[in-house]
């Protein structure tokens, strides 16, 4: 269950004075209050929802809304409205939300960079995610001796049909006396091929 709803918080207080009030029709003052209200998600601000007044006439005490009043009185407020600004921190929910989306792209980034690193540089212990015997599932195959221009690896036994490959890398998965070599230059075409699509390096 998500909490959600609308709060809102005082943006500016202030006074009008030399007004004619349309209740008890005597020159006086008015005080005002703006408030603006928000969306809020778990109590954090997301995003603003436009303002809301209150005006009332200091002799009598009625409260009125904006269209209530004169246009002499309105031109008043609209003046001292123009500096009441939306509140940045009414907005948290929203940068935060963006802050999220930026780190977990910069993080699939990152990770894109790496592995077309670990491409071209193999490393013994690297796994390389590809493609399981039907579609849909991955197994993964293990480095365990790296030459000059190639690489060994043992196959995992095991196939998974999740996309993470942790579930089956597991030493005792993999099938150490068939031992199977490729040139640099291949697993550099099985990548491009999408036939490893992944490489895990610890
Ligand atoms: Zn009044």
């Amino acid at each position: 269950m998500v909490f959600y709803g609308k709060r809102s918080s005082r943006i500016k207080d202030g006074r009008i004075s030399n007004v004619t009030c349309p209740s008890c029709e005597e020159n006086t003052s008015m005080t005002y209050s703006i408030f603006g209200k928000y969306a809020h998600i778990y109590w954090i601000p997301t995003f603003p929802m436009g303002k809301e007044n209150s005006i009332e006439c200091n002799n009598c005490k009625q409260t009125f809304k904006v269209k209530e009043l004169s246009e002499s009185i309105k031109n008043k407020f609209n003046l001292e409205k123009q500096d009441a600004k939306t509140p940045l921190w009414n907005f948290s929910g929203l940068a935060l939300i963006a802050c999220v989306i930026l780190g977990i792209m910069y993080l699939a980034k990152q990770d894109k960079i790496n592995t077309a690193k670990y491409i071209e540089t193999p490393q013994f212990g690297d796994v390389y995610k590809i493609k399981g015997s039907e579609s849909g599932f991955i197994t993964t195959m293990k480095i365990i001796e790296v030459s000059k221009d190639s690489v060994f690896v043992s196959y995992n036994n095991y196939e998974s049909d999740d996309y993470s490959m942790s579930k089956i890398d597991k030493a005792e998965n993999y099938n150490t006396t068939d031992i199977y070599g490729f040139s640099n230059k291949e697993i550099k075409e099985m990548f491009a091929k999408k036939e490893i699509s992944d490489v895990k390096r610890k």
